[in-house]
């Protein structure tokens, strides 16, 4: 077996390059080969690394940053943590303004990296002084030498991903990868990813994921905001009640809606046949792919790729949580034999 025994002057170094997976088991009766892009194999566990390396570094190209300077952002999740990793590595204070929804594990984890952490009211609406938008574009104002990633409307989100992911995926399918299924949340991986592999292929299809209870479908299939698509759901990082200039929705050619119990099965049946231990939204990922065949979207020969976005160990008391499960209603409707702990 090859193992990666080089030796690595900071963490930053392992961002990007994450391995292409085939998947054996859930699709071994489907049309094609199916391989996942899985990207809690970055340092930071999720494919935000990319974006916060690659923003940093932009603005300490253009001279905004120097050692000692602050970058700000209002998210508890992904990006914030992986904003955080490279602060540290790079001399920045990292401040983070998050909603007070924002479980304590997560505050607690964002802390653990150093973050400084605000929490706002949750109950608040966007343009309140109290919001977390309106915090962390105060704190930018307020802060000189200061850089706020603002991830939803920032172009350097898609460019992060023209230059790393699209590049990885074309070059670990040798050119024959035939469909890309991505979870659309900013839209930066989807639309990053897409356009570097339609300037190589132009037949290469462009599928994002979208959430019950997020716009994005219905906004790109009419290019109009429609109220009534936005309710509550449960997948964190997929879908949105806005329109985030981060997605190129021109490149992507369809969305797929996956509902938040079968995802939350999905991810699990991941970690159980193909042994990779993956967030909810991965199984969203999944998810799309079993409709889609279902639809006969598939046909042998395609190479079709799906990106993971982040680890498991993130949804403990969520999806891998069978109380929480249980408390969803999830188990309802289907019976899914769970493991039973023995105590002995
Ligand atoms: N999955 C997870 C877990 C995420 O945190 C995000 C980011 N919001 C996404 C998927 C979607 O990625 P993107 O923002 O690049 O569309």
């Amino acid at each position: 077996m090859k193992k990666n025994i080089q030796v690595f002057d900071n963490v930053l170094q392992l961002i990007g390059n994450t391995p292409l997976i085939k998947l054996n088991r859930m699709t071994a009766d489907y049309d094609g080969e199916f391989f996942a892009k899985v990207e809690a194999f970055n340092p930071g566990h999720s494919s935000k690394d990319r974006i916060a390396l690659h923003i940093i570094e932009e603005a300490e190209r253009q001279g905004v940053l120097t050692p000692g300077d602050t970058i700000i952002e209002t998210t508890s999740g992904n990006t914030g943590f992986s904003i955080a990793m490279v602060s540290i590595i790079k001399g920045y204070k990292c401040i983070l303004a998050v909603s007070s929804k924002s479980s304590a594990d997560k505050i607690d984890m964002l802390k653990s990296m150093g973050a400084q952490v605000y929490v706002c009211p949750a109950h608040v609406s966007a343009d309140d002084p109290r919001s977390y938008y309106e915090v962390a574009k105060r704190l930018h104002e307020e802060t000189k030498g200061s850089v706020y990633i603002n991830q939803y409307f920032n172009q350097l989100n898609i460019d992060a991903h023209y230059h790393s992911t699209g590049p990885e995926i074309w070059e670990q399918t040798e050119g024959q990868i035939t469909h890309l299924i991505a979870c659309s949340g900013t839209g930066g991986t989807i639309s990053g990813t897409a356009k570097y592999l339609k300037e190589q292929n132009p037949n290469i299809k462009i599928i994002g994921v979208d959430a019950y209870g997020s716009v994005l479908k219905k906004y790109h299939e009419t290019r109009e905001f429609d109220h009534d698509e936005i309710y509550p759901y449960r997948i964190e990082g997929l879908g949105k009640n806005l329109i985030p200039t981060a997605t190129d929705f021109d490149i992507i050619d369809e969305f797929v809606k996956v509902t938040d119990e079968e995802s939350a099965h999905a991810a699990r049946e991941i970690s159980r046949t193909e042994g990779l231990f993956v967030g909810y939204t991965s199984g969203a990922a999944m998810q799309a792919i079993k409709q889609l065949n279902e639809a006969g979207e598939f046909k042998p020969g395609d190479k079709v790729v799906a990106i993971f976005p982040d680890h498991g160990s993130r949804y403990m008391s969520k999806i891998y949580s069978d109380k929480w499960m249980d408390e969803q209603g999830f188990f309802d409707s289907k019976k899914v034999s769970t493991i039973e702990t023995i105590q002995y």
